[in-house]
């Protein structure tokens, strides 16, 4: 049998340039040679979004054009809609169990979301242990692989100690995953914050126009010390260097404007042009298979029930196993049965 990859994207927003070099060029590369399911983590987007549903709704759709834009082919990979899949939520019930709140609360990245969203003492109790909801993700579809940015590697971390303890306590039923980073583990922001995100209104998104996208690298950050074109200015914690670095595929052209900059004598505005140019030529294939697939809508919801289906199949064994390893196998393997579940919705007695 093959090994599965497992990933997965928020749909909090339309999907940005980090996270192809963070993550969907693995994916796409790695599709042929793993069992590959990418994860619409509606769920985890209404932990901080549960005033707006809608947004999550129809960002699931966002999502999903976003993955056939980059080249992820539904006939390999399975797309999955994680509310679809009640078998996630059991399993984090139980996870639940095995973690405890004071080392939740040391998750660095949470800790930072918590911070950045201003929540406080008030963070709501279903983003606090959204990592527990992602060990649910990651091994109710059985994953050896989790292809991420680097943000999302204390998730991984966590997933393994609860894979472990599960394992341990009640049977060794469950696979131990591991993170795969991609090219660039993490992509700054437009703002020359660390991080590009969907949340933080500093992204670069695939399915922005050429007229988006050259508004936003004008306005980008740079060396706020390089005022004139002559200065000698910083590339180091100047984003438009990296995003040279993350998609000029020509290196020693880079280090020459590098070199340039830092000597003095290459002004903003001209590294941004070329800086566009490079943006250019990696968006528009992904823009045009984009708007293709947005033709045919039908078609994008038709990969999502599929997939959808065939996730929920895949996750029903892995709950189906756990269950029996919990004692919790009372009747059978009916309770999750996805069939008995399709009968009850219709009504019919059977
Ligand atoms: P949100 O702001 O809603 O959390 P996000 O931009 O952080 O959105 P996610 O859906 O949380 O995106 O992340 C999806 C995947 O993309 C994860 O594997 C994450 O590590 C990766 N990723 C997100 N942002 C970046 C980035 N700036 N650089 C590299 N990888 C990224
Ligand atoms: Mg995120």
């Amino acid at each position: 049998m093959r090994q599965r990859i497992l990933t997965g994207d928020r749909p909090t927003g339309p999907l940005h340039i980090g996270h192809l070099v963070g993550s969907l060029r693995n994916r796409v590369a790695l599709q042929h040679e793993y069992d590959t399911f990418v994860l619409l983590a509606d769920v985890q987007a209404l932990t901080d979004n549960f005033e707006h549903p809608r947004k999550v709704r129809e960002n699931v759709l966002e999502v999903a054009l976003d993955y056939l834009a980059v080249g992820l082919d539904p006939n390999v990979t399975t797309f999955v809609i994680q509310s679809q899949i009640p078998e996630i939520a059991e399993l984090t019930m139980f996870y639940l169990n095995l973690v405890t709140v004071s080392h939740l609360r040391q998750n660095p990245t949470v800790k930072a979301e918590i911070a950045q969203k201003g929540y406080g003492e008030s963070v709501p109790a279903g983003f606090f242990v959204y990592p527990v909801s992602q060990a649910a993700d990651i091994t109710a579809f059985g994953a050896h692989l989790v292809p991420v940015g680097d943000d999302q590697l204390p998730m991984i971390e966590q997933t393994v100690e609860i894979v472990r303890r599960f394992n341990r306590l009640y049977a060794p039923v469950l696979v131990e995953p591991r993170a795969l980073l991609g090219e660039v583990a993490r992509l700054p922001g437009l703002d020359g914050k660390a991080k590009m995100s969907k949340s933080l209104g500093n992204a670069v998104f695939l399915s922005d126009s050429p007229d988006e996208v050259a508004r936003k690298v004008r306005g980008m950050y740079t060396d706020p010390q390089h005022l004139r074109v002559e200065d000698a200015g910083r590339v180091e914690g100047n984003p438009v260097f990296a995003y040279l670095d993350a998609f000029d595929p020509d290196r020693e052209r880079v280090a020459a404007l590098k070199a340039q900059y830092q000597r003095g004598g290459l002004g903003d505005v001209k590294v941004k042009r070329h800086l566009l140019e490079v943006l250019e030529a990696v968006l528009a294939p992904i823009r045009a298979r984009r708007s293709e697939a947005a033709q045919s809508m039908d078609q994008v919801e038709r990969v999502l029930y599929e997939g959808t289906t065939r996730g929920r199949e895949v996750a029903v064994q892995t709950m189906t196993a756990a269950r029996r390893a919990m004692h919790l196998d009372y009747f059978g393997t009916q309770p999750t049965d996805p069939t008995t579940t399709r009968r009850d919705a219709s009504g019919s007695s059977g």
